[in-house]
């Protein structure tokens, strides 16, 4: 299945809206978590939905993020012709300061949807930012994603909001109707980074009160959650009912991908590091020494198949939790 554009993608989330799941995007910035991401999802016969920000891609591009993204959905689009399921990419997060990207992301077909935020910005601001992404992308089957309110807590490698501003439904009409924007991210409460479940105060009826006042205006925009990690399953369910069916995901597996690696190495430490009394020969490595460093355990290919199975396994679980499990729309 050849990796799939916005046109498809919206397909792909209103019959998720329609019959109340969602999807989990998950964030990758290199190939490991994409291809831990790829197996989950051929596993669990679901469509996929990947994403990357700015920085991700800056980092897959050594510093320039053109180069990053076209590297990586390059990567994506030849991974995507060798698997039974639809597969997209979604920018994430990117601001005004990020328009020539943002035009070349769209004049290059890199991406299936682009998110821009300009929810730090007034709300005229941000009305006009994010319909001039709306306007540019006409015609080029991607589509977009817009944020009303403000998630607290560290996106994207930078403190974005010390607190949290719950999207008004009156506003989220307004917006929706001005931009013409494809799906609407809210602040109901959860966080950008590390954060609990136990600990949000996750506003479910707010979201239902956003999903009635779009519907009832006419529009049948998906909801979006961002900051999603610490959210537990009873609540995930929750928000799939009320319009939510996008679930937005990154630090829970940057975590999964640390544990996996830490683990092991940690299991391994004899095979990569000299014991004590044995000169730490690295520049002659190890020629005069009796010990040796074990390449079938230092070999990075055989670590990254631990981190690659890890996200598997977590991924997997997350998409039973959002309930695209066997709905993909792709599948032969
Ligand atoms: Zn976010």
């Amino acid at each position: 299945m050849p990796f799939l554009s916005g046109t498809e993608l919206e397909k792909v989330y209103s019959e998720a809206k329609e019959s109340g799941y969602g999807f989990i995007a998950s964030n990758i910035a290199e190939p490991n978590t994409l291809i831990g991401l790829f197996e989950a999802a051929e596993e669990k016969k679901s469509d996929l939905v990947l994403q990357m920000s700015n920085s991700a891609s800056k980092f897959a591009g050594d510093g320039n993020p053109l180069t990053g993204l076209r590297a990586m959905s390059n990567y994506i689009q030849e991974l995507a012709e060798n698997y039974d399921f639809g597969a997209f990419l979604n920018m994430d997060h990117l601001k005004e300061s990020n328009m020539d990207f943002i035009k070349a992301t769209i004049d290059e077909k890199l991406a299936s949807s682009i998110m821009i935020d300009a929810s730090k910005k007034t709300f005229e601001e941000n009305v006009k930012i994010s319909k001039e992404v709306v306007d540019y992308a006409q015609g080029s089957g991607i589509i977009i994603e817009g944020e009303l309110g403000k998630i607290k807590g560290v996106e994207d490698e930078e403190t974005a909001s010390a607190e949290a501003f719950y999207t008004d439904p009156d506003e989220a009409v307004e917006f929706v109707d001005r931009t013409g924007i494809d799906l609407l991210a809210v602040s109901v409460g959860t966080q950008h980074g590390v954060s609990k479940g136990k600990d949000i105060e996750l506003r479910e009826d707010l979201v239902k009160k956003i999903d009635d006042a779009l519907t009832d205006a006419g529009f049948n925009t998906p909801l979006v959650l961002h900051g999603s990690s610490g959210l537990v399953e009873n609540q995930i369910k929750k928000v799939l009912d009320f319009g939510v069916c996008k679930l937005n995901k990154d630090t829970r597996y940057q975590y999964e991908y640390a544990r996996a690696a830490y683990e092991f190495y940690a299991e391994h430490k004899d095979s990569i590091i000299p014991p004590e009394g044995v000169k730490d020969d690295r520049e002659g490595f190890f020629s005069d020494t009796d010990w040796s460093p074990v390449k079938s355990d230092f070999d990075p290919r055989v670590v990254s198949r631990k981190i690659r199975g890890e996200v598997k396994k977590t991924a997997s679980n997350l998409f039973e939790q959002a309930g695209s499990v066997n709905k993909s729309l792709y599948m032969e």
